[in-house]
């Protein structure tokens, strides 16, 4: 991977990575298609990163077609594909590890402790590996996207951070490898978190400014399903990830739901003048 990065940087190429865990749907390859369309080389890099689950998480179960990934990154003209092993990644000896701190402790980071050491530790390992100009991730992974910038600001890495929107199944549910997760009645209650986003932002359109309503407005829908557990729902400053009383400016709404087995995160922005 060294090798070919090097190579292309050295013809003058600009190189765009797409970091995933792999089981592709059209919110990796939305990515995918930026880098496309914006770089002159792109590399997807699929790896089920063991050192951001917890003890008690899913990573055994974690869903795995690399046949149908690969097929798919072919066919949307992919440059590369990337695929460590954890013995490439993290050999025996392995001791170094990147935090960003304050901004993990929050949402995702409260309930998951090893997620983001072992998403940043990942990607900028990635980084080091492939050196690319521009990186890609979603906004659904919202907190994850503004650590990353943090640790690209900090450690003062030339790489520009592209976010791009969430990617949706038709009925609004946002799509996630996980979702594979849920059977038929888990399915109804999932989609009920991007209903409880879309009321929220109805209400704050019309005037409501007071964060615990909105967030008790969501709880209702989302309980109403049965089969839900909430982790979190948060109203907060989109980069502090601080809860807020009064809705005002930049807003982050998201949401961290357990339906069965799956644990599901959604979120939007909104910004109130
Ligand atoms: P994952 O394979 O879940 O680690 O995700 C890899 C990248 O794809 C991350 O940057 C995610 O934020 C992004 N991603 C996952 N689901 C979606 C989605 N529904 N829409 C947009 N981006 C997504």
């Amino acid at each position: 991977m060294k090798t070919w990065s090097q190579q292309t940087r050295e013809e003058g190429k600009t190189l765009g990575l797409v970091p995933t865990m792999g089981y592709l749907h059209e919110g990796h390859l939305s990515l995918a298609h930026k880098s496309l369309s914006t770089c002159d080389r792109t590399v997807v890099s699929i790896f089920v990163n063991p050192k951001q689950f917890g003890p008690n998480e899913d990573l055994d179960t974690y869903p795995r077609d690399l046949e149908s990934d690969r097929l798919e990154l072919e066919r949307l003209g992919v440059d590369a594909l990337f695929l460590p092993t954890s013995e490439d990644m993290y050999p025996e000896e392995f001791q170094t590890y990147v935090h960003v701190e304050e901004i993990t402790d929050k949402l995702c980071g409260e309930s998951r402790r090893e997620l983001f050491r072992g998403v940043t530790t990942l990607v900028l390992k990635l980084f080091h590996i492939v050196k690319p100009y521009s990186a890609f991730f979603g906004e659904k992974d919202r907190q994850q996207l503004e650590v990353i910038r943090k640790m690209v600001d900090d450690l003062n890495l030339d790489i520009q951070i592209v976010g791009l929107p969430i990617v949706r199944e038709p009925d609004g549910l946002a799509m996630s490898s996980r979702n594979q997760y849920l059977g038929n009645t888990e399915r109804k209650t999932a989609k009920s978190l991007n209903e409880a986003l879309q009321k929220a932002q109805q209400l704050i359109a019309q005037g409501e400014s007071s964060a615990e309503t909105i967030r008790s407005r969501i709880r209702t829908i989302i309980e109403r399903e049965g089969q839900a557990q909430v982790d979190y729902i948060s109203v907060c400053d989109p980069k502090r990830f601080e809860e807020l009383e009064e809705i005002q400016g930049k807003t982050m709404i998201a949401l961290a739901v357990h339906v069965g087995k799956a644990r599901l995160i959604d979120n939007c922005l909104i910004e109130r003048i």
